[in-house]
């Protein structure tokens, strides 16, 4: 099953499951990164090309939005009901807020380019990169219903 033939729900998990791993959002056995947070250049099991994949701020800006605030909800909660001495903010608070912003950076990566990778196959359309994604897809022989899945 290719990644680009998957439809509404089957797609997002496809999403979710290839950035909760860190695997390649094509063949889903390479993996997606060569160190913490750097994608990878090419996937070394199918050779993807991650030229695509710019994810640029957005891991940080979501780990943000997603992980950050409600944790800033609990701590100021937990200061108003029960009103700890300053350090335990420094002990407990900070580390509550940061350790999953942290653990949550790759997975959301992961996420913003398994989806880069959908969406970019699909509007390609014509193009070469979905003319060749769907090669492997269907396997090669079949070219007349490869030319007409392409102009969809
Ligand atoms: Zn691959």
């Amino acid at each position: 099953m290719m990644a680009t033939e998957l439809k509404g729900r089957d797609r997002w998990n496809w999403v979710f499951d290839t950035g909760w791993r860190g695997v390649c959002p094509r063949c889903h056995k390479g993996r997606m990164f060569s160190h913490w947070l750097k994608v990878a250049e090419t996937c070394e099991e199918c050779g993807l090309d991650y030229d695509f994949a710019a994810p640029d701020d957005g891991p940080a800006f979501f780990s943000l939005c997603f992980v950050a605030f409600p944790l800033l909800f609990l701590i100021v909660w937990f200061e108003v009901a029960i009103n700890p001495p300053w350090w335990v903010h420094i002990f407990v608070s900070f580390p509550v807020m940061l350790v999953p912003c942290l653990l949550c950076l790759r997975p959301i990566k992961g996420w913003l380019v398994a989806s880069q990778y959908i969406n970019q196959a699909q509007e390609a359309g014509t193009g070469a990169l979905w003319a060749d994604l769907h090669a492997r897809a269907r396997g090669e022989d079949e070219e007349t219903e490869h030319k007409e899945s392409a102009e969809h």
